[in-house]
């Protein structure tokens, strides 16, 4: 019998606050979908926010016993294109810094902030080799009112200085290309139309949703965010009750992978990609 295709689950740990002007309630959010899911036999990967580290060095390291690979999302979550290469560097080394000496264990997966590594940023894949990184998870292979990079190869590649770099899936409706795996997508799409883009997917894709802890939040009253649409505002707001059964749909079957282990079994046959 085939194996079902699913996803590696991934969580961007990360606070709201600001964003929302809400009290910061990320750590019991995180906490609950962790330990659900470990429950549930699945492990994935969290990338944190290094200043996390410093204020909640307890749930890192609960995180960690629980069996998911804890990497890293930059310090202060700013992104590559707002940073001097420098600047960029000093941080990113020690965010590294700060989450290792936290859980006792080497970081090896980074994922730039809004997936900002694009054709302009390019830089930064020497920076994170340099540091001792083996992966990133930080291209947005499509366009984005953000930070897209649409020539980027949809399948996981490697850099020509051998830093793997596993892509945001992507996935086609129409004419549309969707990163159909993010919370915000989970919550919104039919999940029949969900499974049927993973059936689709290519076999040589790597699959892995995408979350912050406010996919989560139900209790979050309402709050208009600053500078953006009223619309957007709702929609970020809204259809948060069943993201978690939606994400157990979909990450189920496989059950114990985290990204670090999809790269430890196929790194040796990716192609190189060079821009
Ligand atoms: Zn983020």
């Amino acid at each position: 019998m085939s194996k079902v295709k699913s996803a590696i689950f991934t969580l961007d740990l990360e606070d709201h606050v600001g964003r929302y002007d809400t009290s910061s309630r990320y750590p019991s959010i995180s906490r609950q979908v962790l330990q659900t899911l470990a429950q549930n036999g699945i492990v994935g990967t969290v990338f944190v926010v290094g200043k996390i580290a410093k204020a909640e060095p307890a749930l890192l390291r609960e995180i960690s016993d629980l069996g998911h690979e804890l990497a890293c999302h930059s310090l202060d979550h700013t992104p590559l294109d707002k940073q001097a290469p420098a600047a960029f560097r000093e941080d990113t080394a020690r965010a590294k810094h700060l989450i290792e000496n936290c859980i006792g264990k080497a970081v090896v997966g980074f994922r730039a902030p809004v997936f900002s590594l694009t054709k302009s940023t390019l830089w930064a894949v020497d920076v994170l080799a340099e540091l001792g990184f083996q992966y990133s998870s930080s291209v947005m292979p499509t366009h984005n009112p953000l930070y897209g990079f649409p020539q980027a190869p949809t399948k996981p590649f490697l850099w020509k200085n051998g830093l793997v770099e596993i892509p945001c899936p992507v996935g086609k409706l129409g004419p549309i290309t969707l990163p159909y795996l993010g919370g915000f997508y989970l919550r919104y799409l039919p999940q029949i139309l969900v499974r049927s883009l993973i059936t689709q997917a290519d076999p040589e894709s790597c699959l892995w949703t995408y979350c912050h802890p406010y996919d989560f939040d139900t209790a979050e009253p309402f709050n208009r965010i600053q500078g953006a649409p009223l619309w957007t505002s709702i929609l970020l707001w809204f259809n948060r009750r069943d993201t978690l059964p939606k994400i157990l749909a979909v990450v189920r079957e496989n059950s114990s992978s985290t990204l670090r282990g999809w790269v430890e079994a196929n790194s040796a046959c990716l192609p190189r990609y060079l821009p």
